[in-house]
């Protein structure tokens, strides 16, 4: 015989680990080397089939007393060993299933509880739309509506689907459990799984006579409109919870809840991120140098705010709680960021021409050397200019 790992080895735990660690181990292995996720892949398949091996060994009681008095010898009397199959231990009658069912289960989504009719009440889906807004409403919240179609119980047949006076039938197929078992021959031995029965699509209930009002849906549909309340500082993305307004429960279940996604339109001055809101706006030279008020756009309309002479092109200020509003509380705002910018102007009058020669050399700027002979023109320009004045 091939020499065996120590099962506890195999497993990667203590000889003394309990039951939940050895579960956990096996869990661990079993996902990582499982044939489903390693298709042809054969040493993946021969740790999966050792790991599985030490499992099914150590996590019975009987089995795991005796390996641990005798090791791999205990098992190879009998059926097993030479056979190949697990190395040394026969799963001959075990039902596999039930010893792995509850790991595999949870493993590979099983699909074991889906699809199983539930008598019980249940809650109605969500709903889901979406809802433009202005720049301004996200900043300052208002009211919405949107017109949607919702389902509601059928008020003849109460939900059921059939006509009144009639009940459904309970599934034959599945006996009402809305799922099959199949039980399958697979390396391990017999192994159950489970499966939406076809015949009642999972519902286990059969109606033979339907209701006419809902054409046997259960469900009767209408356009409502819906008021959507936009709390103060949304923000694009996000969502509003309106209750009750989803699908209807099953069985007496309460409704789902309508969930409205805002889209939050641009806008053409600020910008927004987060709770601040930027912006940039226009100065003039003679602003930027004297300095004084400057008229400012924000959310909340105009305001004068006071700049200092000498104010450089691209300075930011600080408008304090002109930004967005907390969506807890909205007397809680952000700040609006404003970048000034200075105009350089490119339309000049004559006049306003004449006034900026002034000014540059009222700033002492001498013209630069290479414009001397341009100089002399300007003079000459100048001195006919005053000739025309003096005549
Ligand atoms: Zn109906
Ligand atoms: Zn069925």
């Amino acid at each position: 015989m091939a020499e065996q790992r120590d099962l506890y080895e195999v497993l990667g735990v203590d000889r003394s680990a309990d039951d939940a660690t050895l579960k956990k181990a096996y869990r661990k292995l079993a996902k990582k080397y499982h044939p489903d996720v390693n298709p042809g892949d054969k040493e993946a398949e021969a740790k999966f089939k050792e790991a599985t091996n030490a499992y099914a060994i150590l996590s019975d009681p009987e089995k795991r007393k005796q390996y641990d008095q005798f090791g791999h010898a205990a098992f190879e009397n009998g059926a097993g060993g030479s056979t190949g199959g697990f190395g040394g231990f026969d799963f001959g009658g075990m039902d596999m299933g039930d010893i792995f069912g509850d790991i595999f289960g949870d493993l590979f989504g099983g699909g074991g509880r889906r699809g199983r009719a539930d008598n019980g009440p249940r809650r109605g889906a969500n709903l889901r739309a979406r809802l433009n807004i202005t720049f301004e409403e996200a900043i300052f919240g208002c009211e919405k509506e949107i017109e949607i179609t919702l389902k509601d119980t059928c008020q003849s047949c109460h939900g059921t689907g059939a006509k009144p006076g009639t009940q459904p039938q309970t599934c034959p197929k599945c006996n009402g459990e809305g799922q099959i078992v199949y039980t399958q021959q697979s390396m391990f031995g017999m192994v159950r799984s489970t499966g939406t029965c076809p015949e009642c699509n999972g519902t286990g209930k059969i109606i033979k006579e339907k209701c006419s009002a809902c054409r046997g849906t259960g469900y009767t549909s209408s356009r409502q409109r819906i008021k959507v309340p936009i709390p103060a500082g949304i923000n694009h993305g996000q969502s509003i919870r309106v209750r009750d307004k989803g699908e209807p429960g099953v069985n007496g279940g309460p409704r789902g809840d309508l969930l409205v996604e805002v889209n939050v339109a641009r806008h053409p001055i600020f910008q927004r991120q987060d709770r601040n809101i930027y912006s940039t706006a226009p100065i003039t030279f003679a602003q930027a140098a004297l300095g004084g008020q400057v008229r400012i756009r924000t959310v909340d309309g105009d305001v004068m705010y006071e700049i200092k002479p000498g104010t450089q092109t691209d300075t930011r200020i600080r408008l304090k709680g002109k930004g967005v509003p907390s969506i807890r509380n909205k007397n809680d705002r952000g700040d609006h960021y404003v970048t000034l910018v200075v105009q350089v102007p490119t339309r000049l009058s004559e006049e306003a021409k004449q006034a900026l020669r002034e000014f540059d050399q009222a700033c002492g700027n001498t013209p630069a050397p290479k414009q001397e002979h341009t100089e002399k023109k300007k003079k000459s320009f100048m001195d006919k200019l005053k000739e025309t004045f003096e005549e």
